[in-house]
């Protein structure tokens, strides 16, 4: 029986499982959301739901926990940083200051001579038009993107008054790789040196949402030593404290490029619940509540696909399912088309 009480942010998939991963070891979670329908609220003990600037809300929460995680990035750093001040939040602050911006997170990186996309920073439409060399690109948003919001495609000049940007927001435009594959490095780190490393998961996307992730990644040995050799690194970096996401690109050439750190648990590491002795989910919580680090070890290859929108639905009726399959519902009330609803992970 454990007697540490665990704050949650975000109440979505990611939250969820989370909070799954600690009552296996009687944590008492509270979770706090701003959707009134986040679906952790049927795992966790407490489950507060307000705005993330909501001062006396905030408050109540803080004083609930003993410390504060979180499951999503786009967190207001001011928000993060005024909890901290009260409680331990991990990973630490300074970490989504510098992840939740693309332009920060590429100049950390970049400082570690990892490789990322060439890009240049856009703030006015002229900016974009002095900029032909990183076309064709895609242009972000600097801020709060997910699942390819916020993010243009652009092959040529033409293209920039066709696309009604709008420019009250600040963009980055990276040159668009061309891609061989896709590959993510899941890492938790509980501190000073001290890791566990999953291997490279390969993801399939589909209008830029992650359809597909599966192990093994059909890598060479030399971008799989690379590809977890950077993870680690930045970890170590960022002086992180749980499970953390690194996103890379693999281009024709089999040059790899890192394209965006998430520090949190991920969409992609969904498939080691079934395919590890420990998940993503188990080894984030055993870092930030300090209970022990076993080692990993693989239990099966695995695919895992994405039910996005409508695609819940056949799943909810009870289809058959083989010994190898495992279905998980996010308990979403309304499916919407690109929500992501629910994953099948199927161990190979
Ligand atoms: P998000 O924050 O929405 O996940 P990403 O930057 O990861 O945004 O982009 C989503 C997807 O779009 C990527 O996984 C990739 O498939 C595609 N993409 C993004 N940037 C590039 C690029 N510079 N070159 C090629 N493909 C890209
Ligand atoms: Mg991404």
């Amino acid at each position: 029986m454990s007697n540490i009480s665990l704050g949650i942010i975000g109440g979505g998939q990611l939250g969820s499982m989370l909070t799954v991963a600690a009552k296996k070891f009687d944590i008492k979670v509270v979770v706090y959301c701003d959707d009134k329908d986040g679906p952790a609220q049927n795992f966790c003990d407490e489950y507060i739901h307000a705005a993330y600037d909501d001062q006396n809300k905030i408050n109540e929460f803080v004083q609930k926990v003993d410390l504060i995680t979180y499951e999503f990035e786009n967190i207001p750093y001011q928000t993060l940083n005024e909890m901290n001040n009260s409680k331990p939040v991990l990973p630490k602050p300074s970490v989504n200051r510098i992840i939740q911006h693309r332009i920060a997170e590429k100049d950390f990186v970049n400082k570690f001579n990892i490789r990322t996309t060439r890009y240049a920073i856009v703030e006015k439409k002229s900016d974009l038009e002095a900029l032909g060399d990183l076309l064709p690109g895609i242009l972000k948003t600097t801020t709060l993107g997910y699942d390819g919001k916020g993010q243009y495609p652009i092959k040529s000049h033409d293209d920039i008054e066709k696309l009604n940007i709008d420019f009250s927001k600040e963009y980055v435009l990276e040159k668009l790789i061309k891609l061989k594959q896709e590959i993510s490095v899941i890492v938790t780190r509980f501190g000073v040196n001290s890791y566990e490393v999953y291997e490279p998961i390969e993801n399939k996307h589909e209008d830029q949402i992650l359809k597909y992730s599966e192990i093994p990644a059909n890598i060479s040995e030399n971008i799989l030593n690379q590809s977890k050799e950077w993870a680690t690194l930045l970890a170590e970096e960022l002086k992180y404290v749980g499970t953390m996401c690194v996103e890379f690109f693999v281009d024709r050439n089999d040059n790899l490029y890192l394209n965006e750190i998430a520090p949190r648990v991920h969409n992609s590491g969904h498939l080691t619940i079934n395919a590890f002795n420990v998940s993503q989910f188990e080894n984030h919580i055993r870092a930030v509540c300090k209970l022990d680090k076993i080692p990993l070890k693989k239990l099966s290859n695995a695919k895992m696909i994405n039910l996005i929108g409508e695609d819940i639905l056949h799943y909810r009726q009870n289809p058959k399912l083989e010994k190898n399959q495992f279905f998980f519902d996010y308990l979403k009330k309304e499916v919407k088309k690109k929500r992501k609803m629910g994953h099948l992970t199927t161990l190979i």
